[in-house]
């Protein structure tokens, strides 16, 4: 005897399965959402940038702690490249409690339903149905369902247990929150070099009263070093050391950025979402922006298969099909990311920044330059620059063959 019937289970109440949540139950589709922690937003591990289309999409402009229209980026040499315009906000500094309790709120008043504290413990999918055993506060509870989502995040539980697969890269990042930080309004800094940030970048977000610092790399670059020895080496023993020395640590972070969509996000009444499914930026680790965008993508004709109890896996092919090109494109991402930063040494990178820093390779990039989508400008600069020519080799297969 099953005690709750539910068209859709969404394991997972971060942004992804609150958005999901929230756009099923305005189609009158009912939703369960299952958060194991006794809270929404908590803890968090993000930078916290929104960027303008997915804010757009919840209207959530309340929770902003600092807009962003620039950047300064930092060669390991110093070569600075500042971009951005003032009256063009390029991307959102959230604060990520309030951001993710919003989003999740707005599906609790569109009709779907919340656990806190609540996660599933066992899971059996038939032709029919799909039941859960869940594991409540207030006991095992037994539910059912036509679909299940795993919005559950980097680990998903959903994912492992039914043998998704792993996503193409996973990279880790490490942030602290500190105040004291002597940075500028509506900018934010980027530093690279083999010593802070192999193969990526540092940052450091203005988000309100306090900045948010941090590095991301991968195990295959930073060997036997933690994200942390290349957070002291920003702050503490490299040549950036001096803007960092009135810093006091409030919060500190870590935490995982899969990236790569995986092969197959669908299995009989079962689909992932978010960071679950792969899908964060593989040049930003930006997850939030794809992952709404997935969901818009294809809300429509999934809940049309919900309402229809459609959802073998042939009838969930769509979804495949509608990721290939997201997936494509995040491919061709990789490999401008690879040719211009991952794939270059110090002074391969020292000799791009000097063509970046040219003022003409400046406005080139405030014009066409996306935070979101850096393959317009990527690809121009390859085609256009005659010093990235030689990069190009490095790029063509992903940028111009996927
Ligand atoms: C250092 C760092 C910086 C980042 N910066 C940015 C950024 O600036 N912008 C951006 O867009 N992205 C950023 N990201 C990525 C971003 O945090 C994620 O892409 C985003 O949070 C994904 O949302 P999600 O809902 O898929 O997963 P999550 O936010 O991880 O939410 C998953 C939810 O599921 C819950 N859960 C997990 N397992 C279970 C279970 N078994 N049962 C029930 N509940 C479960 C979790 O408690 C959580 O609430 C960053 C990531 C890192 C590590």
């Amino acid at each position: 005897m099953n005690d709750y019937d539910y068209d859709v289970v969404i394991v997972g109440a971060g942004p992804i399965g609150g958005y999901l949540a929230n756009k099923l139950a305005k189609k009158n589709i009912s939703v369960l959402l299952l958060e194991e922690h006794a809270e929404l937003g908590r803890p968090f591990q993000c930078a916290g940038l929104v960027n303008p289309k997915a804010m757009e999409s919840v209207n959530l402009k309340n929770t902003v702690l600092t807009p962003i229209w620039g950047a300064r980026i930092y060669s390991p040499e110093g070569t600075l490249v500042e971009i951005g315009q003032k009256n063009t906000i390029r991307t959102w500094s959230v604060c990520r409690k309030l951001f993710d309790e919003a989003v999740v709120n707005q599906s609790l008043k569109s009709g779907a339903e919340l656990w806190l504290s609540s996660k599933p413990k066992n899971i059996e999918i038939t032709e029919q149905k799909v039941n859960i055993i869940i594991d409540t506060p207030k006991g095992i509870k037994n539910v059912t369902t036509k679909l299940v989502c795993g919005a559950d995040g980097a680990h998903s539980w959903v994912r492992r247990t039914l043998r998704f697969g792993r996503p193409k890269e996973t990279m880790i990042g490490m942030q602290i929150e500190v105040t004291g930080y002597n940075g500028t309004e509506g900018k934010l800094d980027m530093y690279t070099g083999s010593d802070i940030s192999p193969g990526f970048f540092a940052w450091a977000i203005p988000s309100g009263e306090t900045t948010r610092i941090g590095v991301w790399s991968q195990t295959k670059y930073i060997g036997e070093k933690s994200c942390e020895d290349l957070l002291n080496e920003l702050m503490i023993n490299g040549k950036w050391s001096y803007r960092f020395k009135e810093c006091k640590e409030v919060g500190r972070f870590v935490g995982s950025v899969p990236s790569g969509i995986l092969k197959k996000t669908t299995a009989r009444r079962a689909a992932l979402f978010g960071d679950a499914a792969g899908i964060c930026k593989p040049t930003t680790g930006g997850g939030i922006g794809p992952g709404f965008a997935h969901i818009d993508m294809i809300i429509d004709e999934l809940s049309a298969k919900i309402k229809d109890n459609n959802l073998e896996i042939k009838n969930l092919a769509f979804i495949e099909k509608k990721l290939d090109k997201m997936r494509k494109s995040q491919n061709r991402a990789r490999g401008l990311r690879n040719a211009f930063l991952s794939q270059s040494n110090d002074k391969e990178l020292e000799e791009i920044f000097k063509v970046w820093a040219k003022p003409e390779v400046i406005s080139m990039i405030n014009e066409v330059g996306e935070i979101e989508n850096p393959i317009p400008l990527g690809t121009k600069m390859l085609k256009e620059i005659p010093e990235f020519r030689k990069l190009a080799g490095k790029a063509i297969k992903s940028v111009l063959w996927s």
